[in-house]
Formats: structure tokens, sequence, C-alpha cells
């Protein structure tokens, strides 16, 4: 018996697809060939088979035959990732794990919900709204990000300023391993017991397993929800009125600072109990005008904050007509976003030296930002009319280098996939070893998602 029909065995013919149209657009994620750079020619890769599992055993039987083969496997989520993580560069079977969808537990008084890892995160947080609770992972991607997937690139949403990444809302989680074996860690905010397994799978793109299940922390319904945008003459006037807020200890749930060609504003969010978010609104205020911001009131921001999902669900809806075959899929333009993370006092220095570098190749920011913390700052590059375009990988990995320079990390929210494997070593030193030897130790053979995270 070939593996095809082992795989026919386990799951029914039905949801192991063979159409290489199909497969090949599972084995895309939201990277294109113009942001990939160097490693654009490893999109071309596409994976053998896809097959779609709706429960854990069936994934542990999918695992066990590919460890059995020594097949790569590829765990899929919502396929939102920008950075190629899931783009399978030695082909084998890719694993679609949005069957595992189902909302399991939902617990109001621990305030926690245990869900499958293939759920989209729209449709747990709807699940969630209907019980009063939110979610606290709220990215832009939303309407097609799972669970899993966001786990695993430790994603950002809009309240991190408040409640952290997606990984600081990890309890608990359940992972079948490469070798089959089903590892499951305890649902409680902290642990003296060992290190903390959860952080091995947080982030780590799927190298060390298949997370199927994840309990995590959720949040009450806001009782109040307040919005401020001020303006600032300059952008540095705005970051140092953030810093202050950080620094006296306040945490509005969201924070967005943008210069781009209407200026420099800052949207300010704060959510909680009543008093406390008008306390937290009325010192923001204060401290934003005493560094020079004028404050226009509540519209923008709500406006900002009600249409926040909009470039997801254009996403979403492209893609659907791509897999239909009514689009072709995009190549991308010429342009890539930065996300880096510094030590505050670092930023406005790093901002500069990432403009004369970008000045000497006529690379153009059309949007710099802070998102959710002063630490993590990001850039939209465009080309300028005299830009030689073999200019713009050369120029992103000088910058992103000089933010590892400067004691920071080349990115915050995405992942490294195959983008930004190459600079992975100069940044972790010797804890990519470190990591290599957990990898080595969990995956003798490298079935599970070989060749991201540089190893
Ligand atoms: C329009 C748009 C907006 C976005 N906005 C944001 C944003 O605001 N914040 C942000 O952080 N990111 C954002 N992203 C990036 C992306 O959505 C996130 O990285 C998201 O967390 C990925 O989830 P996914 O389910 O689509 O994962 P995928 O792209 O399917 O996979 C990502 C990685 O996780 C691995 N993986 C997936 N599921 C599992 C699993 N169950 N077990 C183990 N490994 C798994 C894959 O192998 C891959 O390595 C955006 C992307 C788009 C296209």
């Amino acid at each position: 018996m070939n593996l095809i029909d082992e795989l026919g065995k386990i799951l029914d013919s039905s949801r192991v697809v063979l159409d290489p149209e199909e497969v090949e657009h599972y084995s895309r994620d939201a990277l294109t060939p113009s942001r990939a750079f160097g490693a654009a020619p490893l999109l071309e890769s596409t994976a053998d088979v896809v097959v779609k599992p709706t429960s854990v055993e069936e994934v542990v039987s999918v695992v066990k035959l590919a460890g059995h083969y020594r097949i790569p496997l590829v765990p899929h989520g919502g396929g939102s990732g920008v950075m190629g993580a899931l783009v399978p560069v030695s082909g084998g079977i890719m694993i679609d794990l949005r069957g595992l969808n189902r909302v399991l537990e939902i617990n109001p008084k621990d305030r926690t919900v245990t869900v499958e890892s293939g759920a989209i995160l729209e449709d747990l947080a709807n699940a969630l709204n209907e019980k009063g609770l939110m979610l606290g992972h709220d990215p832009w991607s939303v309407p097609i990000a799972t669970v899993g997937g966001a786990i695993s690139t430790n994603g950002v949403g809009y309240r991190a300023s408040a409640v952290g990444p997606m990984g600081s809302q990890v309890l608990g989680l359940e992972v079948v391993l490469p070798s089959g074996q089903v590892l499951t860690t305890r649902s409680v905010p902290k642990t003296s017991s060992g290190p903390n397994l959860n952080q091995l799978f947080i982030g780590s793109e799927g190298v060390f397993g298949i997370i199927t299940k994840a309990t995590l922390r959720v949040f009450r319904q806001p009782e109040e929800r307040l919005f401020s945008t001020f303006r600032f003459q300059t952008f540095e006037e705005g970051f140092e009125a953030l810093a202050e807020l950080f620094a006296i200890g306040l945490r509005p749930a969201v924070v967005d600072l943008t210069e781009d060609f209407e200026g420099v504003h800052l949207y300010l969010i704060f959510e909680g109990y009543k008093e406390g978010a008008e306390a937290q609104r009325e010192r923001s205020g204060r401290v934003c005008q005493s560094f020079g911001g004028r404050d226009m009131g509540p519209t923008e921001a709500i406006i900002y904050w009600d249409t926040r999902y909009h470039i997801a669900e254009t996403y979403r809806d492209s893609m659907a007509k791509m897999f239909r075959g009514e689009e072709p899929r995009q190549q991308g333009r010429s342009f890539d976003y930065l996300h880096v993370a510094l030590p505050i006092s670092k930023v406005m220095d790093y901002r500069r030296r990432c403009d004369e570098i970008f000045k000497s190749y006529d690379i153009r920011v059309t949007e710099y930002a802070i998102w959710t913390e002063p630490e993590l700052f990001s850039m939209l590059l465009v080309p300028g009319d005299r830009t030689n375009l073999e200019d713009i990988p050369k120029a992103v990995d000088q910058v992103l280098m000089l933010a590892q320079d400067m004691g920071g990390v080349m990115e915050y929210c995405h992942g490294v996939g195959i983008k930004l494997s190459h600079l992975l070593a100069r940044e972790m030193g010797t804890g990519l070893e470190v990591v290599r030897a957990v990898k080595k130790a969990l995956d003798p053979h490298n079935i599970m998602n070989p060749g991201k995270l540089a190893l």
C-alpha cells in the first residue's frame, strides 16, 4: 500500500486532496513574490498532498505515517501568514487544521475557553461574545487566522497593549509531537513546576509539533469603551507622550501612533470598568497635551476601530476568488512593511538612521507607526521614482540588521518564515543552537515543517 492509500484509510479519500491546482493554493500564504526577495524561488514549492483531519486521533495517525515514511508534514491554519512560514519547501503532506474547529468549553468563572486549534479567530470571538466574554487577541486578520496559527506566530492584535500578544493568553496546550505522542500542558496562568512548555510552541511556526487544542485566557466584555484622538506636530512628540503614558503605568487597551501623508495622529482606546476607563482617558489627555498633542475628540478613533478588519476582509474575499479560479494569484506590488522591536530609548535614533539608509536608495517611507507598545515600531516602504528595485532587499536587510545591532529584534509579530530565516542566526546566536538541539531531540528526521526557523 502506498502513502496516499494509507492516508485515504485514515481520513477517507474525500479529505485527501491531490488536485494539483488546489494543492498549490494550499501551499502559499500571504507572502507575495515581490516581498519574498531572495526567498522568492521557494514560493514555487508545493506540497504533494493536502489532508484535512477533523480529530486529534486523525492528526496522530497522519503524524505517525509521515514519521514512518520520513515525509515532511506542514501545519496549515488560515494561510494568512505574511512570511511564508507554511510554504512546503521540501514538499510532503500539508495538514489543514481547520476541520478541528470546535469550541469545547467556555468557562466564564475561570475566564477561559478551550478550543480546537483550527477554529477561525472570528468564530471563536463570536462564540465568546454570546456569553458576554471576548477574545484578547484581536489582530487585523481575525476573519482568516486560526487559533493555532496565531499561537505559532505569537501574533499581536489591537489589544496587545493591555493583554499582550497571543502567546500571553495561552494557558494550556495539546500538541501532537513529531513522534505521534500527545503532550498536554496544564491550564493555569503560572507554573514553577519546571519550565513552561507552552513557550516551546508559541512562535515556533509548527516546527516542534502540531497544536490541536488550546485553553486561552478570555476577558469579560468591558463595561466601558472610550476613544481619544490626538494630533501632534511631529512623530517624536507623539512618541514621547506615549513613552510617558507607559512610564506612569497607563495601559490603554489600544494604542496606535501613526505618521502618514495626513500628519501624525494617536488613537487611544480605553476599556474596562467605568471609573478605570474614565480615569485613564482623563490622565492620558493631560499627558498628551503636555507633549503638544491636540485633542481631536473621539470620532477618528471610533472610525479606526469600526473599520479595523476591512483589509483582511478584502484579502479573504480575494483569496476565495483565487481559489475558485476567478482571479490570478497576486504577485504583489513593490513595497514592504517592517515591524521591529527596540528598547524605547533607541526608537527615535533608529528611525533617523533608517531614514538615511532609505534615502540613499531613494526608497520612501509612507508610514511610520508605533502599535500597542512604545518599543514596537513599524514602517511601510514604497519605491521612489529612481529606486532600483533590486536594491529594496538590500536596504531592508540593512535596516533589519540595524535593529538587531541596536539591541532589538527584526520582527515582532509576523514570524520568520522563509523571508527572514537568513537573518535568524545573526539575531539568536547561541539561542539558535539551543533551538536546533531541541529540534533534533524531538524531531530527529526533521519531518515537522522543515526549512523553517533556519532548521
Ligand atoms: C490581511 C492580513 C492582516 C494581518 N494582520 C495581522 C495582525 O494584525 N497581527 C498579526 O500578528 N498578524 C497579522 N497578519 C499575519 C497572520 O494573520 C498572522 O500571522 C496569523 O497569526 C497567522 O494565522 P494563520 O492561522 O493564518 O496561520 P498560517 O498562515 O496558516 O500558519 C502560520 C504558521 O503557523 C503554523 N501553524 C498553523 N497552525 C498550526 C498548528 N495548529 N500547530 C502548529 N503550527 C501551526 C504554520 O505551519 C505556519 O508556520 C495578517 C495577515 C493578513 C493577510
